[in-house]
């Protein structure tokens, strides 16, 4: 069959063992253990530098893992284990750990279409294609910004802006700030532009870290919920199977910014906004606020609709079970929310369930290739076992 020009084969015309789509901490952990396997793989990814997802998060983020649970496997994160990196240090260990082990990323690649020709998948961007006998589906969880359908409505007066958009409060009008969403993101955001900005936050948190977020919660309390959210709120336990269904679109508890940190900042706290009205967002309570900016802290919603195979139920959720895509052999999903344990699109999950998704994979497999990435896994992996 001749459906595409040799020359447009996005690697020189070979069936690969495996392409990985998404090049962030998730594909590059599934990547480290397929390089180990010795196959013919490449990871391709839309944005352009690795590290990107966390390099252009907002500036003043750091992460609420401590380095210790920041590593990806075969590569400690370095320094302060208790300390907790910056986004911009997180993304160049990710960009470190591809070199490290000659992770071959291809950047700049935004995956478009995969579907199936005869008995291997094809995976499309744009003009290019790739074939391989094996996909993972790396692309996270966090691609499609969510907001509501109202907030088309507010005033062009009113500039609006994603959390994945933000960035610091020099980008936002003079004028009062409202954040919409009680996560993570907005509590950390409310405070971010409480400095500069009468800032206003809407919702209710679920819950809160009971304990003061830093070096000694990391020491003795953060291995507790580790423990926790690696082996008991998991799909293999009896509790886990009744909780986690439970928890998957609720806000998760507040980890390091508190609701009384965001009292002591000035930060006003409303109820959910529920509508626009006259251009400006009113709470349940039918309250409009009078705010210049508008930041939507509402999370995200999965986006494979270019994933062209009969692999979602009704509901449109991907069947899965602990990465493995049974519906369509030979497809694999890794670092979504939820897939096997609470931890699981997190860094803590992660390293356990590209360890189990890779065993499971090897039993299906092309020829062994000798490419850099292998032997450049191998060799650094023997290095840090030496050590
Ligand atoms: P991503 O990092 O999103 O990487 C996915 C990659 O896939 C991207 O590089 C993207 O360009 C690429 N991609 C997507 N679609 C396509 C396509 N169609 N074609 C090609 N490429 C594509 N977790 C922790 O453990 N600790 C924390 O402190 C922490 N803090 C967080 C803070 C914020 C604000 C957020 C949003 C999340 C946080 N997380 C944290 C959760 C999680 O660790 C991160 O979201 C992490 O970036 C997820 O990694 P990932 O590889 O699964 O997805």
């Amino acid at each position: 069959m001749n459906e595409t020009p040799h020359d447009m084969h996005g690697e020189s015309g070979r069936v690969l063992d495996t392409v990985v789509i998404g090049g962030g901490q998730a594909g590059l952990a599934i990547a480290y253990h397929l390089a180990q396997q010795h196959r013919d793989l490449v990871i391709l990814d839309a944005r352009e530098r690795v590290g990107d997802a966390w390099r252009l998060r907002w500036d003043s983020l750091r992460l609420f893992t401590p380095a210790k649970y920041d590593g990806l496997p075969g590569m400690p994160f370095p320094g302060d284990r208790l300390g907790f990196p910056t986004k911009d240090e997180q993304a160049d260990y990710l960009e470190t750990y591809a070199e490290r082990f000659g992770l071959p990323v291809r950047a700049g690649v935004h995956v478009d279409r995969v579907r199936r020709a005869g008995d291997h998948f094809v995976v499309e961007a744009g003009a290019r294609r790739w074939e391989a006998e094996n996909v993972v589906l790396a692309t996270g969880g966090h691609q499609a910004p969510r907001v509501p359908g109202f907030a088309g409505r507010l005033a062009t007066s009113v500039l609006q802006v994603h959390s994945s958009d933000y960035r610091n409060p020099a980008q936002l009008r003079p004028g009062p700030v409202l954040v919409v969403g009680m996560g993570n993101s907005g509590a950390e955001i409310a405070l971010d532009v409480s400095g500069t900005h009468a800032t206003t936050i809407a919702g209710t948190p679920g819950g809160e870290l009971p304990v003061r977020h830093g070096r000694a919660a990391a020491r003795f309390v953060l291995p507790l919920v580790r423990f926790a959210g690696l082996h008991v709120l998991t799909l293999g336990t009896p509790i886990g199977r009744r909780v986690l269904p439970k928890l998957a679109g609720r806000a998760a508890p507040l980890i390091r910014t508190k609701v009384a940190d965001l009292d002591a900042a000035g930060v006003v706290r409303v109820g959910r906004v529920v509508d626009v009205r006259d251009g400006l967002p009113v709470t349940a309570e039918g309250t409009p606020l009078e705010v210049a900016n508008v930041i939507w802290c509402t999370g995200y919603r999965d986006d494979l609709a270019w994933v062209d195979l009969p692999v979602f139920d009704e509901g449109g959720t991907l069947v899965q079970h602990r990465g493995l895509v049974d519906p369509v052999p030979g497809l694999y999903v890794i670092g979504q929310d939820f897939m096997y344990a609470v931890t699981s699109a997190t860094l803590p999950g992660l390293s356990r369930d590209a360890t189990y998704l890779a065993r499971r994979m090897r039993g299906r497999r092309t020829a062994p290739s000798t490419t850099g990435a292998a032997t450049a896994a191998t060799a650094a992996t023997a290095a840090n076992v030496r050590r």
